[in-house]
């Protein structure tokens, strides 16, 4: 056990650089040489977490096993890392607020002014030390502050790291991250967004020690000791991130140019052993082989077009293929511009589909019309969420025959409530932090496909959602084929439906997509992957199921 060292990742010139990127991929680096790491993100604005914000703001809402509504970029941390977050893993301007303003409510401050100095800037000290002081142990606390230096609401941040780094000598490091830009008309790399990013950063009274630049091409030896000249910092700890084919590259890109090593140089730490990289290098070979292979497409049915709204199910996917030694496609399919004249043509070539999570009814109905489509041509299908809602729904409406079923969510009136909300709340009403969150225990039914998939009965998965299946149903969709194999032991709630005469047809309550990382990639998301490529080889030849032997 070394004494807690704490790692800032600040980031300049402009925002999606990949701090998330950086961060794991330093803790990546210093878990494989043996050390116990976790990482938080700190986010600038004023919302107490992301859960209330439109995936177009701000991507997907990562959710961790204690039920933290949280920054995508959390999951980043767990898929490298391997670790499980927690609430104490990620804060907003506005939580540190809130928390400070409620001291000052109890009288925690009793005769005192609250400012910004030094009150909301311990507030975020006392929350960067509560990880290295936990329970844990962690030799490594790496902090990275969203936004970017320069931006009026890092500014408490970079005086808390300012202090920090002060108090905590040489136990603390700053890294930044800048982007070095191309000028194709010049051709040129331009070093100064850099200088005056870093000098932003010295203004506020903190020097970088490791500086990373984001560049979309090899940066070479002169710049980077440019830019060590002009910003104070040894010239090997100036080091290039350039465009890799994958994410999970970038650890060993890293380590290649001894990021690990000035780092622990710099934080007082041997530098002897080599990281142990073994498992990862191999995901990699493996990726890079499944890779060069033609892809199968998998479609993604939701009503978020962008790319961050289903992080976690794409790299979920992308594992999935990689271990089924397969590139995966995931082809976006706008739910609200399905309907039953195009469902063909947009699903007919998918060798699997994939009905998203979400909320509100805006693309319901082309959900309804992607389900009925995969379950009457038994084409790989895996619901989550929403996903498996509308799949009961679907079912409760097509086979039940209740055409007027629907989730309360979308129809308060209807008499066939198929999911329903759950009596806990119902008597709710802020909307922030109150749905059914975090991990639950599920044991799952002997022989069913969700269960060979996990190769055991007993599951624990992570949940966000406020309706549920509708227990009074159970029987009828039991017996006409929709099986309940999931089931929560404490509450009874249903958390897994599948239909075991289909090749693949299940949908999940919870998000397994949270708990698939790099090497433990998720089991539900690998026998999905397999049945969808075993599917493939029927591709235009699947016929329409007969409806008489389904029903
Ligand atoms: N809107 C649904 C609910 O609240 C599903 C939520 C989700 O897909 N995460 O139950």
């Amino acid at each position: 056990m070394v004494e807690t060292k704490y790692i800032f990742v600040t980031g300049g010139v402009a925002s999606s650089l990949g701090k998330g990127i950086i961060a794991s991929s330093i803790g990546k680096l210093l878990q494989a040489r043996g050390y116990n790491v976790t990482i938080q993100k700190f986010d600038p604005y004023i919302n107490i977490d992301p859960g209330t914000l439109n995936p177009y703001e701000h991507g997907e809402c990562y959710v961790t096993v204690d039920g933290h509504e949280a920054d995508l970029d959390l999951g980043h941390y767990e898929r490298f890392l391997g670790i499980e977050t927690t609430k104490a893993n990620n804060l907003t301007t506005g939580r540190i607020y809130k928390s400070v303003i409620d001291k000052e409510r109890r009288g925690d401050y009793l005769g005192k002014t609250i400012q910004v100095i030094p009150h909301i800037t311990d507030e975020i000290k006392r929350n960067v030390k509560l990880l290295g002081n936990s329970k844990y142990k962690f030799d490594f606390v790496i902090t990275e502050i969203g936004g970017t230096v320069g931006d009026i609401e890092s500014l408490p941040y970079l005086e808390s790291i300012r202090q920090l780094k002060w108090e905590l000598g040489r136990n603390a490091l700053c890294v930044h991250l800048t982007y070095v830009p191309y000028l194709a008309a010049a051709g040129e790399l331009k070093t100064k967004p850099t200088q005056h990013s870093v000098k932003e950063l010295q203004s506020a009274g903190i020097q970088p020690d490791v500086i990373v630049l984001r560049a979309e091409h090899n940066l070479g030896e002169s710049i980077r000791r440019k830019v060590a000249q002009f910003c104070n910092v040894n010239e090997q700890a100036v080091v290039q991130s350039i465009d890799a084919e994958t994410i999970y590259e970038v650890p060993i890109l890293m380590q290649e140019q001894g990021l690990d090593s000035i780092i622990l140089e710099k934080v007082g730490l041997p530098v002897d052993k080599t990281p142990e990289l073994g498992p990862w290098r191999k995901f990699l070979e493996r990726r890079h082989a499944a890779q060069k292979k033609e892809a199968i497409h998998i479609a993604l049915v939701g009503k978020y077009d962008l790319q961050d709204a289903y992080k976690s199910i794409r790299e979920a996917l992308s594992q999935a293929g990689t271990y089924n030694d397969r590139k995966v496609e995931v082809d976006f399919v706008n739910s609200e511009k399905l309907n039953a004249a195009n469902v063909e043509q947009t699903l007919k070539g998918m060798a699997g589909v994939v009905i998203g999570p979400g909320f509100g009814e805006r693309g319901i109905p082309g959900k309804f019309v992607a389900i009925e489509y995969t379950r009457t041509h038994d084409i790989p299908t895996f619901g989550i969420c929403l996903g498996m809602q509308c799949m009961a729904i679907e079912f409760a409406r097509d086979v039940l025959g209740y055409t007027d079923a629907n989730s309360r969510e979308m129809d308060e009136k209807t008499p066939h409530t198929v999911i329903d909300i759950m009596e806990e709340q119902k008597s709710i009403t802020n909307m922030g932090g109150t749905m059914r969150l975090g991990a639950y225990e599920c044991v799952l039914r002997k022989g069913s496909k969700a269960c060979q998939a996990y190769g055991e009965e007993h599951i624990c998965e992570r949940h966000r959602h406020r309706y549920e299946f509708n227990n009074e149903y159970k029987e009828q969709y039991e017996a006409a084929g929709m099986k309940c194999v999931g089931i929560n032991p404490e509450s009874d709630l249903v958390e897994i439906v599948e239909i075991p005469t289909l090749r693949w047809f299940i949908g999940t309550q919870f998000h397994p997509e949270y708990s698939s990382t790099v090497l433990k990639p998720h089991p539900l998301f690998l026998s999905f992957v397999k049945a969808a490529i075993e599917n493939e080889g029927n591709q235009g030849a699947s016929q329409q199921v007969d409806k008489q032997q389904e029903d």
